[in-house]
């Protein structure tokens, strides 16, 4: 039997939203809006989960390696952060919704948190950063509580790595931003998690502490609207032009993945 037969239905807000199997990840079909409403479910039901955000690069590391897919596949929300995604996700004759940026979704996270008193951790980024996107956050949503910060830089394993889990604990945050990079943070939640018994919500959100703490800017709105955001990034970062190398890889598995599932689904 194929995955995508065994995709979950769950309820938010009294309607039923399915997990919709792109290349081997169950990716929640939801809006923004739905995405936040389904993580807080989770928060206030005192229920933990993790969310993921992978976009078509991390999507193609996940079937070179399976520690970064055994990361993502145990976290409850997987959220489409691509244009490369959701294009699969067509062609594989299983559109979703829309793209959910993490960097939106953290930043709606942080909005519900301050109306419904819920608080924040921030981990990651250089020396600073979290500190500054604390700042940053709380003006722009007045009431938020960050109750601590802690930079991206420590050791993931012994007692460094034992020392950081302790200060997210006793800061006693419902939600836990994880922002290491990818897949580093989605490998450190995911072997962490059932540590960290304060966060209810763990998301890992990459780059998006930069953004929110003024330091790396979102793509002009034209470049959003044609959908070319990554190329924006690379413009932005040309080093990330390496990364970007891996979207031609991605392609040609998909197309060896709809020629897969052929039969199973019924896709021309
Ligand atoms: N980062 C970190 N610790 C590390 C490596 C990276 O905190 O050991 C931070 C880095 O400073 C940046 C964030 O992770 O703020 C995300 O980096 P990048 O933009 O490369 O990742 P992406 O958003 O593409 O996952």
């Amino acid at each position: 039997m194929f995955f995508y037969d065994m995709i979950n239905i769950r309820k938010i807000g009294g309607k039923s939203m399915k997990k919709i199997e792109i290349m081997g990840l169950p990716f929640d079909n939801v809006t923004l809006r739905e995405a936040v409403s389904l993580s807080f479910e989770f928060i206030n039901l005192g229920k933990q989960a993790l969310a993921v955000t992978p976009n078509a690069e991390i999507t193609e590391l996940c079937l070179e390696k399976g520690e970064v897919k055994s990361a993502v596949l145990s976290a409850e929300i997987v959220l489409p952060d691509g244009e490369g995604v959701l294009w699969a996700a067509k062609k594989l004759g299983t559109p979703l919704k829309e793209k959910v940026a993490g960097v939106d979704f953290g930043f709606e996270c942080a909005r519900r948190a301050a109306e419904e008193g819920k608080s924040i951790f921030l981990l990651g980024g250089k020396e600073g950063v979290a500190e500054k996107a604390s700042e940053k956050l709380i003006s722009l949503f007045p009431g938020l509580k960050i109750t601590g910060t802690q930079s991206g830089y420590f050791s993931r394993e012994g007692e460094e790595n034992t020392t950081v889990i302790k200060r997210i604990n006793e800061s006693r945050a419902d939600i836990l931003f994880v922002c290491l990079g990818a897949p580093a943070q989605e490998i450190w939640a995911a072997n962490n998690r059932t540590s960290l018994s304060a966060p209810k919500l763990i998301a890992c959100l990459g780059g998006s502490i930069d953004v929110y703490a003024g330091n790396a800017k979102r793509a002009p709105k034209a470049f959003i609207k044609m959908r070319a955001e990554w190329l924006w990034r690379i413009i932005r970062e040309p080093k990330r032009i390496i990364r970007a190398a891996a979207l031609p890889k991605f392609i040609i598995s998909v197309y060896k993945y709809k020629r897969k599932i052929k039969k199973t689904r019924n896709i021309k």
